[in-house]
């Protein structure tokens, strides 16, 4: 191979599906990822929801071209990917609604069509809806839920495919951004490696990893969010779309004859391995008795918390460093990582390999 060497720092969803796309176009591509196992961190704590309705238009079109990578990866993989639940975001006719109402036809243009749903035909596709507080559903059919964990594992094995290796246990400690006369350097326990161009796609890290390659932060900020888990439940339909009432801000999915559920709490918080406090089963109860009353009392066997990163305008960041030349950023990927990995990698190396410029709404230096 003579194509670019590229460095990939964190091997999350955002670090292989850009090395996958990388090395298909031919890069010399390596991962490096500082613990023991790939996709340890939020790319195994989340819910796996595909959601492609998403009231900012720039972040809905990354969604679905997003979704519909998920079946390419199935290149990799004998497991189906994901169950076509189709989602249900329920709404009252607040600001939330609103916003949801202007991106519904540009939705329906890049889609199968996304309708509104009165309150008695959401409750009819799932019954415990039947005395929510809302107005107006959302219907999205081609919405669904991803097996993560095998999508995350088929983009390593596609990435792996075309050449990229990947290098666990190694840990970018610090280095130099080269510019146009020298190559970066990455300094790691194993030693010293040099890039043509580096990718950082550290999740809530990746701030930290530019400072230790000397590059600008970016203001990329972790925030808490909790899971909670039932034990199987004689009233959930294992083929229920996923529920997001999104004007109290809590969702919940069928999962293993239970339910998932989230009270989309978002606590900033330092990049680590985030504890689940316990009050947070409160806050759901909280949530749940007023969005979802056909669901109170539920028996909550297992909770956990990920990260969840952002810049303030809770957009992207997909594109060239504005001042380091050869650094990249894929990162920022907030709370539609799973579903926008397989575009996210693809926009990311259009931009190292200049073969397609990223969308500039997702520039770092906006
Ligand atoms: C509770 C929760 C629910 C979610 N639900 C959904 C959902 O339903 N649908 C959806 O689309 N998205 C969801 N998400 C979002 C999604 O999980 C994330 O956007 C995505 O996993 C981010 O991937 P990443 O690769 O950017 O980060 P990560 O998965 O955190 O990967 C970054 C990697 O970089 C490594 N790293 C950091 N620093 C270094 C270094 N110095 N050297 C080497 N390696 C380093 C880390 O160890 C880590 O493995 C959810 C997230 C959470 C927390």
């Amino acid at each position: 191979m003579s194509g670019p060497r590229v460095v990939v720092v964190g091997a999350g969803f955002a670090g292989a599906a850009t090395a996958l796309h990388l090395a298909r176009a031919g890069a010399r591509v390596v991962v490096l990822e500082r613990e023991a196992m790939a996709g340890i961190h939020a790319t195994s704590q989340n819910a796996g929801m595909l959601r492609t309705a998403i009231a900012d238009p720039a972040l809905a079109r990354v969604a679905v071209a997003g979704a519909r990578g998920v079946e390419l990866a199935r290149a990799w993989t004998d497991v189906p990917l994901v169950r076509p639940s189709g989602s249900l975001l329920l709404a009252r006719g607040g600001p939330a609604r609103r916003e949801l109402e202007a991106v519904t036809p540009e939705l329906s243009a890049l889609r199968s069509t996304v309708r509104w749903l009165e309150p008695r035909e959401a409750a009819a596709r799932v019954p415990v809806l039947r005395d929510g507080a809302f107005d107006a559903a959302l219907w999205s059919p081609d919405d669904g839920v991803v097996d993560s964990a095998e999508y995350f594992a088929a983009l390593v094995r596609g990435a792996r495919a075309h050449g990229a290796q990947l290098r666990l246990g190694v840990e970018v400690l610090g280095g130099d951004p080269g510019d146009d006369s020298r190559p970066a350097r990455l300094d790691t326990p194993a030693g010293p490696l040099e890039a043509d161009a580096v990718v950082i796609a550290g999740g809530a890290w990746s701030d930290v990893v530019a400072e230790r390659l000397q590059v600008r932060r970016l203001g990329i900020v972790p925030y808490r969010r909790h899971l909670h888990a039932t034990g199987p439940l004689a009233t959930v339909d294992p083929s229920w779309p996923f529920v997001w009432a999104v004007d109290d801000e809590v969702y919940f999915r069928p999962e293993s004859g239970g339910l998932l559920l989230s009270p989309c709490d978002q606590e900033p918080f330092a990049p680590c391995e985030p504890p689940a406090d316990p009050a947070n089963r409160e806050l759901l109860a909280r949530k749940v008795a007023v969005a979802f009353p056909g669901l109170i009392d539920l028996p909550i066997m297992r909770s956990w918390a990920g990260l969840r990163s952002f810049v303030p305008d809770h957009r992207f960041v997909l594109g060239r460093d504005p001042v380091a030349r050869r650094v990249f950023w894929a990162a920022g990927l907030g709370g539609h990582g799973v579903t926008s990995a397989w575009e996210v990698g693809r926009i990311v190396a259009g931009a190292v390999l200049g073969t397609a410029p990223p969308p500039p709404e997702f520039a770092p230096g906006r």
